[in-house]
């Protein structure tokens, strides 16, 4: 039976270890074997309540990186499927924090005319002494490419609901508070 609640779509991007696959493990439960096949990668699916109203998100955590310079299908495909975009970046690599502003508009070429969702993420905050990217850094980020922002460590769980939580909060606002 189908569920008549909303579902939606959110795709993690971001280098390689910056903690996407921590966060949504986080986040989610269930792994889906079909949505496994269908994406050819990870995909969670957890419902969720939030200001009283329950959705479903579909959480893709199949970025992979760019080889070669080649622009793999599935990169393209990550950038059309989505609801929202969740850009993750560790605060202690300073490489990884250039490569989201290059997501962005990568994000922004691939879905041009739509007002999509975006929150950038600085993972890794419990890392202190090896930070390599301030709060204030990726806010005004954030800000010039006018996206949400947040900080967060999957390693002290600190966030993780709260960013998924805004996701859903994003997509409702473009939806006229549905
Ligand atoms: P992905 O490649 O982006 O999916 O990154 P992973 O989730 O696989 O994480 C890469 C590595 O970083 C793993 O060893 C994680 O345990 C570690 N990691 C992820 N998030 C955090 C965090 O918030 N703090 C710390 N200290 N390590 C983290």
């Amino acid at each position: 039976q189908a569920s008549r609640k909303p579902r939606y779509r959110v795709v993690l991007l971001g280098d390689p270890g910056v903690g996407k696959t921590s966060l949504v493990n986080l986040f989610a439960g269930v792994q889906e074997r079909d949505l496994l096949d269908q994406h050819g990668g990870a995909a969670y699916e957890r419902r969720l309540t939030v200001d009283g109203e329950e959705t479903t998100l579909l959480v893709l955590d199949t970025w992979e990186p760019e080889q070669r310079g080649e622009e793999s299908q599935r990169r393209s495909h990550c950038l059309q499927i989505g609801n929202a975009y969740i850009i993750v970046y560790s605060v202690t690599d300073r490489d990884s924090f250039e490569s989201a502003s290059e997501l962005r508009i990568q994000l922004r070429r691939a879905r041009q005319a739509e007002d999509i969702p975006i929150i950038l993420v600085g993972n890794k905050t419990d890392l202190v002494r090896c930070r390599e990217v301030s709060e204030e850094e990726g806010q005004a980020c954030a800000a010039v490419f006018d996206c949400k922002f947040i900080e967060t460590s999957a390693a002290l769980q600190h966030n993780v609901d709260e960013l998924f939580e805004g996701v859903v909060r994003q997509i409702r606002l473009r939806q006229g508070g549905k």
